[in-house]
């Protein structure tokens, strides 16, 4: 049975970050130089993992997604989705990555007992790619998506963040992807967190609202109709154009909140229970697991962040998180 929090909100889901390691850099989550990595002894164990997803699993949390950094560097990442895979209660195990590595990993996540995977793609131009991600090829995460379908984890979501001048004359090319190639696509906007690069004192300068690409892509391609999608129950609303296979996405944490239906908690890579994205307040978990905390002490924990999750985020005055970069927390 899941647990309310104080909102009456059923909370089935929590996110780990296995690493705040990443192989690229985009421009609005880090800076050029990357954001120094954390000591490995800092970082938690894959059986330290586990035994927060069983306490987790007993608390009726039965959705699990891993995310980074990105998920793909950590060493040893299919032994830790092995691991997760046969807790009972854990009906539904996903992962966010940037796609780079998924071609080499897919078939080997699916046996492991993945069931799906969400991508991360800003662009379809190569150029603007190595632009937008300083360090990445177009033609890896495109060769990972293929790999990701193929080994059976579907439905493939592409993730998009919308950010104006970078790739907002875009999303007509992206929606195009649902019809021709049957794609998945979300469109995010732009959430100013960890003094990311685009994160300006303007606050929601750089943010291209849900409303403002969905007028674009219907004045290209006809009015979008609501769809319902297979798997997740995420803050997505999807939409699909006519006749089109793939599904259209809009995830609003600017211009329409969703904070009143959130069910998740999230875990950093270092051990840190976060309630709220969006605000610093952080449980430790870590040191009670190197004191020896089964699963019983975290369920405790886990109920004390769960009562205490914020009613909501409050961007909208300008207050942003400060403590921790995107990368960290996994977005
Ligand atoms: N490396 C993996 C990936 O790229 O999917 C997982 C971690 S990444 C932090 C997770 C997601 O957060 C990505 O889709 C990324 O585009 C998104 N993201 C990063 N910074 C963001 C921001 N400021 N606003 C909205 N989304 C952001």
């Amino acid at each position: 049975m899941t647990h309310l929090d104080a909102y009456n909100r059923s909370i089935s889901y929590l996110r780990i970050s296995v690493t705040d390691r990443c192989n690229l850099r985009c421009v609005y989550c880090m800076p050029p130089e990357g954001v120094p990595w954390r000591p490995h002894e800092e970082i938690l164990r894959y059986e330290e993992i586990e035994t927060v997803v069983r306490a987790a699993a007993e608390l009726g949390i039965s959705k699990v997604r891993l995310t980074g950094g990105e998920p793909l560097v950590r060493l040893g990442i299919v032994d830790l989705v092995r691991m997760l895979a046969c807790i009972p209660g854990i009906d539904d195990l996903a992962m966010t990555t940037n796609g780079v590595l998924l071609s080499r990993y897919a078939p080997a996540l699916a046996q492991a007992g993945l069931q799906r995977v969400n991508v991360s793609l800003d662009t379809l131009r190569p150029e603007r790619f190595q632009h937008i991600t300083r360090l990445g090829r177009l033609d890896d995460v495109l060769a990972g998506i293929e790999a990701a379908r193929q080994a059976g984890l579907e439905p493939v979501k592409i993730n998009t963040v919308v950010v104006r001048g970078m790739n907002d004359d875009e999303v007509v090319d992206l929606a195009r992807k649902t019809m021709e190639a049957g794609w998945n696509v979300r469109f995010i906007e732009l959430m100013p967190v960890g003094n990311g690069v685009l994160a300006d004192e303007e606050c929601q300068d750089n943010v291209v609202t849900a409303a403002e690409i969905r007028q674009k892509i219907e004045a290209a391609l006809g009015a979008l109709e609501p769809a319902k999608v297979s798997a997740g129950n995420g803050p997505s609303r999807y939409y699909r154009l006519p006749g089109a296979k793939g599904t259209l996405g809009f995830i609003t944490p600017i211009s329409e909140h969703f904070c009143y239906r959130c069910n998740r908690l999230r875990l950093t890579a270092d051990g840190q229970l976060r309630p709220c994205l969006l605000s610093d307040q952080e449980i430790d978990l870590r040191t009670p697991l190197r004191q020896g905390a089964g699963v019983s002490q975290i369920k405790t924990l886990l109920l004390k962040g769960i009562e205490s999750k914020p009613l909501q985020h409050h961007l909208d005055e300008c207050w942003m998180p400060g403590n921790r970069v995107m990368s960290e927390i996994g977005g």
